[in-house]
């Protein structure tokens, strides 16, 4: 058991890879409390795959986006647990469209979703790891942050930022033992695919060098890896379980 004893707090944990991840992390011995926008019934799943392992899991409804409500999971989770040693910043969404038609609200929400959340939630919790010298913070990244999709300029900007966020973190906090580090997935089948045209799932799948869309639980094994002691040498790092879609 990877992370017997540590407390975890993972965002966007209803469905898809937050999910995946508070299994895995649940799975491994660590105590998970998920975090989503989505009301508790719809993530009633999710938290019962977590909870069967029997460490105690707390579901907590916020948006990651909204700044009050970040502080009042931050209150819950460590007026819960006592503390928060491992934050993944999962949650994300993503819309697509044309530069020249893409709504105002649609980028200013993608990036306040992807970016500015996973400024909120890092800024909540990463003084309380400070304090105790150990922390793990997993932001969850996009290869189109590293190579750029069209129709998705916002949110490839977003994953950019979180990227650079994850760089700028890791270079300020690694030698007070919080490690940062960032995932960046290609095309897993999730319900965040689902809104994609056939069209475009050929050209990708054409595109992939493995040949076919990844699978939740071959991204959830690196975020293992870098909440563990395993990954006690990744600092400032963008892995990338994408199935060949990006070669560095
Ligand atoms: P998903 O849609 O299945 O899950 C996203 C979850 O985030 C949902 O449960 C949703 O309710 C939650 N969420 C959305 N906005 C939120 C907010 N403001 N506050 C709190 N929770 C919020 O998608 P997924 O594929 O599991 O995506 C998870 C992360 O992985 C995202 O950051 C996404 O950008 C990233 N990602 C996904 C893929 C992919 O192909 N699926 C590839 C690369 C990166």
């Amino acid at each position: 058991m990877r992370l017997s004893g540590r407390v975890a707090l993972v965002t966007g944990a209803a469905s898809g890879l937050g999910a995946g991840i508070a299994e895995a992390f649940a799975a491994e011995g660590a105590v998970v409390c998920m975090v989503d926008v989505a009301e508790e019934a719809k993530a009633a799943a999710a938290v019962a795959a977590a909870d069967r392992y029997g460490h105690g899991t707390l579901y907590h409804r916020a948006d990651v986006a909204v700044a009050p409500q970040v502080a009042d999971m931050a209150a819950v989770a460590l007026g819960h647990f006592g503390r928060v040693d491992i934050l993944v910043n999962n949650a994300g969404i993503f819309t697509e469209s044309r530069l020249e038609d893409m709504p105002l609200e649609d980028w200013d929400r993608v990036i306040a979703v992807n970016l500015r959340g996973t400024f909120l939630c890092t800024r909540a919790l990463i003084g309380q790891m400070l304090e105790r010298g150990w922390g793990r913070i997993i932001n969850m990244a996009s290869q189109l942050g590293q190579i750029g999709g069209a129709d998705v300029a916002h949110y490839s900007a977003s994953k950019a930022g979180v990227i650079g966020f994850t760089k700028a973190l890791a270079r300020e906090v690694s030698t007070r033992g919080v490690l940062v580090n960032a995932i960046a997935p290609g095309p897993i089948r999730t319900p965040m695919l689902d809104g994609e045209t056939e069209e475009w799932r050929s050209r990708k799948l054409s595109e992939l060098p493995i040949g076919r869309f990844g699978e939740v639980d071959e991204v959830t094994p690196t975020a293992v890896l870098l909440a563990s002691d395993g990954g006690s040498y990744y600092v400032g790092q963008t892995l990338g379980p994408n199935g060949g879609d990006v070669m560095l």
